[in-house]
């Protein structure tokens, strides 16, 4: 037979006989195959080596053309994977036929080797990108949603689940409509004109709704889907969550309102301390417009003097640190100075790193002013109690002298009536001599004093319970206190404090039982809460502040001797600590006088 078409033929062709050796092949399959078969002595195939798709070897008696010998049936179309003896492989359908004599017998077949190398690897490739494409929709921070033109959901990543509330299963097939809230119904089939024009919908801010029917701000990002011939046939969206954005900027526009009708000058600076923001309140404080100041330094707003600032200020913030009510000079744009408080934080970008601060100043100038007035207005009434109980004391010792004398002198010769009259004026001169001590006092508890010392609490009590050993003989009080600290405090003062207290208990005691007084110390936060508790007559609700006013008695002096400074004496020394004095009692059962003496602060005295 003649094989000339065969020879030229650009397809893989080879003859075997009735027991599968090869009896022919052209050209083109020893290209293919890459190898050059031997007549007579090859079986079954010209391929070097065979593999089903899968890459499973295949012998080659099991090979298309050997099962067709054998008369099985080859499927059309089939694949089949090859080796050639380089190593290169290739992919080929068979279509292999059988070959008889005149009588029907089988006397060899033929084969035919289709190429499908190109096509495969084509195919494999579009597979892996559909693979690749699919797995990045998936792992999208972005729901990622496409529809057909009649608005039927067609696919639905992970994120449009986490974002919308519902599976794939659930959405897709149903209408894009169940994520559109009703008043905004319209907007979809805008888009959808716009898509079939072949536009893209770019960032369009929008509502939609969660399976749950809360709503969330979006922003959605909408391209055609076109077929293969180019027709739009859908659209892909990108939602993106903006309801944080939403917030922020809401937040952002409050902040800034705020800021810009503060009352207070709010000014952001760089780490260099260049100005970078100034608000309306800034404009009035330092007379400085935003125009004129952004951008220049923040040293023009500090007096020359205090230069020296700024640069510790920034290491503080450079370090993390707030600063709080730092209060100094600032000078103002008409060079005027002014007395502010400044609370400088600092600002941070999205990173965290510290870029600037912010300044809250606040003018301070009046307060300032008040504070001087009433240091002066103060040592004004200091001056004149001190030199009017002074002055009063000589002409009281004249009153006392001569009251005396005549009493001595003139006593026989005066009658009852006039020596009883006699007695008034003499107790009055002691009673005003008693005030006038006790003024004096008092006024003498406002001098400043500075803390050098501690003072051991149990060996200022120990002080003052012996110096009143008389009187607590005379009443039969028992008096015990618990192990007392040392505090930062002059003695003296201390000793004042327990006196007077310890006093009170002792005079302001019941008749109906022993009085028993108690003195201890707790530690809170900032420092020691001291209490002189009683069992007396105990303090009406109403007066437990108007005790420690000046001259402010409950009794009278017939009842009670006193002068009714004694608990203002109390409430000086203790505010002179920055500590708080008050009273805690049940009238009838007695009272407890607790005061604070502050440990970081007291020691500025
Ligand atoms: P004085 O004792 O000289 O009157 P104080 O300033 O020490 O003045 O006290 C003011 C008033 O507070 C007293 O008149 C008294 O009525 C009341 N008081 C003070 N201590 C006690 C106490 N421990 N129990 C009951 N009342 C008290």
């Amino acid at each position: 037979m003649s094989h000339d078409i065969l020879d030229v033929l650009p397809v893989a062709v080879y003859i075997t006989d009735a027991e599968g050796l090869l009896t022919y092949f052209n050209d083109a399959a020893v290209k293919l195959s890459g190898r050059t078969p031997q007549i007579g002595v090859d079986q079954w195939c010209v391929t070097w080596k065979l593999f089903l798709p899968d890459g499973t070897p295949l012998p080659h008696h099991e090979c298309p053309i050997a099962i067709a010998l054998r008369g099985g049936e080859i499927a059309e179309g089939r694949e089949y994977l090859a080796e050639r003896p380089d190593g290169t492989r290739f992919w080929f359908s068979p279509y292999p036929a059988m070959l008889r004599d005149d009588q029907g017998k089988i006397t060899g077949a033929i084969n035919l080797l289709v190429d499908i190398t190109d096509r495969k690897l084509a195919q494999d490739k579009a597979e892996r990108a559909a693979l690749l494409l699919s797995a990045i929709v998936d792992s999208s921070e972005d729901a990622i949603i496409s529809k057909d033109l009649n608005g039927t959901i067609t696919s639905w990543n992970k994120s449009a689940e986490r974002l919308f509330g519902y599976t794939a299963e659930e959405i897709i097939g149903k209408s894009i409509e169940q994520l559109i809230p009703p008043d905004r119904l319209s907007e979809e089939p805008q888009i959808i004109a716009r898509l079939q024009s072949g536009e893209r919908v770019d960032h369009f801010e929008t509502i939609r709704r969660r399976k749950d029917g809360t709503l969330l701000d979006i922003s959605l990002t909408i391209s055609p889907v076109r077929d293969p011939s180019g027709r739009i046939v859908g659209a892909s969206k990108i939602v993106r969550d903006t309801t944080e954005t939403k917030r922020n900027e809401r937040e952002a526009r409050l902040l800034s309102a705020i800021v810009d009708f503060s009352d207070d000058a709010i000014v952001s600076k760089d780490l260099n301390g260049t100005i970078t923001s100034w608000n309306k309140g800034a404009e009035q404080l330092f007379g400085y417009t935003a125009d004129e100041i952004i951008g220049k330094p923040v040293t023009v707003l500090i007096p020359p003097d205090r230069l020296d600032e700024e640069p510790r200020i920034i290491e503080r913030l450079k370090a993390g640190d707030r600063v709080d009510h730092f209060e100094t000079l600032r000078r103002r744009k008409d060079g005027t100075l002014l007395d502010i408080s400044l609370t400088i934080s600092p600002v941070r970008d999205a990173k965290g790193r510290i870029v600037g601060a912010s300044k809250i100043a606040r003018d301070i100038s009046q307060r300032k002013r008040a504070e001087a007035e009433i240091r002066r207005a103060n040592q004004d009434l200091e001056q004149f109690a001190f030199s009017a109980s002074h002055d009063l004391q000589e002409p009281l010792r004249s009153v006392k002298i001569y009251s005396e004398l005549l009493a001595r002198r003139c006593g026989d010769r005066l009658d009852a009536q006039a020596l009883e009259f006699l007695g008034y004026v003499r107790s009055g001169a002691t009673r005003m001599e008693l005030l006038i001590s006790d003024l004096l006092a008092y006024t003498q508890v406002s001098k400043r004093e500075r803390v050098a010392e501690s003072v051991d609490a149990n060996a200022a009590l120990s002080i003052v319970l012996e110096g009143m050993s008389g009187s607590i003989l005379e009443s039969g009080a028992r008096i015990t206190s618990d192990s007392l600290p040392a505090i930062p405090m002059h003695g003296a003062r201390l000793q004042q404090l327990f006196q007077n207290l310890i006093g009170n208990a002792i005079k302001y005691r019941s008749n109906e039982r022993i009085p028993k007084i108690h003195i201890s110390a707790e530690r809170h936060g900032e420092g020691w809460t001291f209490t002189v508790l009683d069992n007396g007559i105990g303090i009406a609700p109403e007066y437990k502040e108007k005790v420690f006013g000046l001259f402010k008695r409950l009794h009278t002096s017939e009842e009670y001797s006193g002068t009714g400074i004694g608990l203002a004496i109390c409430q000086r020394i203790v505010e002179q600590y920055h500590g708080r004095i008050w009273v805690e009692s049940e009238p009838g059962r007695g009272s407890a006088f607790r005061f604070t003496i502050p440990v970081s602060r007291a020691s500025d005295g």
